[in-house]
């Protein structure tokens, strides 16, 4: 499903260049979890931004479903973007919308009729086990049950798939555990996912 040949990243910083990825190669087939792990400054938050399509790659190549990424624009770029959900550390809600509302929000960009709406959005909640949460506001949440909000809203415009980045890493250690539980219902639906993580038992498992 992604191809990634001798891929090359370097930073041009006013201190320097920083080879952030020297000649990464893999295969991630269909319904793959694809673990990264490595020592802070190795490179993995960069290659999952530049298979998000936020960072450009100094060199090589990443293919998806047989398509170069370097060779697409405008609308296909856009189109490609949504068929890949992200998870960052920090989740990135907005914080005057409700659970549903943050859910809604792609759905309602890419202009999905609002009952559909609704429905996935109901549908979503259950999945990340957020019942009776619709009408809370991020405020209102822990870190744990907001990053499950940032999944479910990744997951709303049905990506083909996954990648995240330290999905745990800011939250406490009782919190990680519920968040963990639904990257391993997501598992068990055979959604294909890229995980940066150091919780190294999470990734043997
Ligand atoms: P990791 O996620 O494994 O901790 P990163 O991909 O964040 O590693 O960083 C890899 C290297 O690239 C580090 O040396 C980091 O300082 C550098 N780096 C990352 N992003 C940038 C940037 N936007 N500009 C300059 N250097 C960067």
């Amino acid at each position: 499903m992604i191809t990634i040949q001798n891929l090359t990243k370097t930073y041009h910083t006013k201190s320097g260049e920083v080879e952030a990825l020297r000649g990464i190669s893999a295969e991630i087939r269909d319904g793959d979890i694809f673990g990264i792990i490595g020592l802070s400054g190795a490179g993995k938050s960069t290659l999952l931004r530049c298979i998000a399509l936020l960072e450009t790659p100094t060199s090589g190549s990443i293919s998806i479903d047989g398509r170069d990424l370097s060779s697409l624009r405008g609308r296909q770029l856009t189109e490609h973007r949504r068929q890949i959900g992200v998870i960052f550390q920090g989740y990135n809600l907005l914080m005057q919308r409700t659970v549903s509302g943050n859910i809604a929000f792609p759905l309602e960009i890419a202009g999905v009729p609002k009952a559909e709406i609704r429905r996935r959005t109901e549908e979503l909640i259950h999945l990340v086990g957020l019942d009776g949460k619709a009408d809370a506001y991020p405020s209102q949440l822990s870190g744990g049950q907001c990053q499950r909000v940032a999944i479910a809203r990744a997951l709303a415009m049905r990506p083909e798939v996954m990648l995240f980045d330290e999905p745990t890493s800011a939250l406490d250690p009782e919190l990680t555990g519920e968040v963990l539980r639904v990257i391993r219902e997501l598992a068990e639906q055979r959604t294909t996912m890229i995980i940066v993580t150091h919780e190294m038992a999470f990734a043997r498992d």
